[in-house]
């Protein structure tokens, strides 16, 4: 099993990773990814950037050195109706939209309220995935969170840095993934990388994949072609071409 795109990568932009974008793409390529997502925090976390920040990503050349640079955010859930912190005029600039649920923006509420907020974050059109759903710090129920993203076509996160820094994390994922291949919901690999030398990173997430004979066809970042083709599908989505 191999992850040609790395979709969900930091830099200093968010103010608490350590590495520039130009560090990221030296690293990317070292690592053998043929690209990667940029996905700066929303402005929820504290030290991350205005929304207004993602107007600039235009300015970003398409490719670095040959490792091909896709636009994205990891926008904040900030409410149990899964309400973004980025407003709309900027969530339809990138090319990828990351939304996630964080300790330091939105406690756990309890099993109903933690799964609503993110079902309400995959019902808005934007949103491709939601990431590191095996966070333990919150209670969802995994089943109406699988039916929703497969009902609207959405994908799921199997997050590297998750299931290093989250106890738990790992064995809530071996709860969502079956149900993925149950219900034929797709997912993105992704190392979450807070520095260069994390960038595709994926061994913890593909050992876990590995263990549950995880079909490569709903891996949609398992090459840049299917990835092209998930973009390419997401913006007839998104009403923008
Ligand atoms: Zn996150
Ligand atoms: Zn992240």
């Amino acid at each position: 099993m191999n992850i040609e795109i790395d979709t969900h990568t930091h830099t200093v932009l968010s103010g608490h990773a350590h590495s520039t974008l130009i560090e990221n793409a030296a690293w990317a390529k070292k690592a053998g990814l043929s690209g990667f997502v940029v996905t700066d925090h929303g402005p929820a976390i504290p030290s991350a950037p205005p929304d207004f920040n993602l107007s600039t990503l235009r300015y970003l050349p398409e490719s670095i050195d040959g490792v091909r640079v896709y636009h994205g955010v990891e926008a904040n859930i900030v409410d149990f109706e899964g309400t973004l912190d980025i407003r709309e005029k900027y969530l339809k600039m990138p090319h990828f939209v990351i939304a996630g649920i964080h300790e330091i923006v939105i406690r756990s509420g309890g099993r109903s309220k933690d799964t609503q907020a993110v079902v309400g974050a995959l019902q808005n059109k934007y949103v491709d995935v939601i990431s590191h759903p095996d966070n333990p710090s919150y209670s969802l129920d995994y089943e109406a969170v699988v039916k929703e993203a497969a009902r609207l076509n959405k994908l799921l996160e199997v997050n590297d840095h998750s299931f290093e820094f989250r106890p738990g994390g790992l064995e809530n994922a071996y709860i969502y993934l079956p149900l993925c291949i149950r219900y034929g919901v797709r997912i993105v690999v992704s190392s979450d990388a807070h520095s260069a030398f994390g960038m595709g990173k994926f061994d913890a997430a593909l050992l876990a994949l590995g263990n549950l004979d995880f079909p490569s066809e709903l891996i949609v970042n398992a090459t840049k072609e299917r990835f092209e083709d998930y973009l390419a599908e997401r913006s007839r989505r998104v009403g923008l071409k």
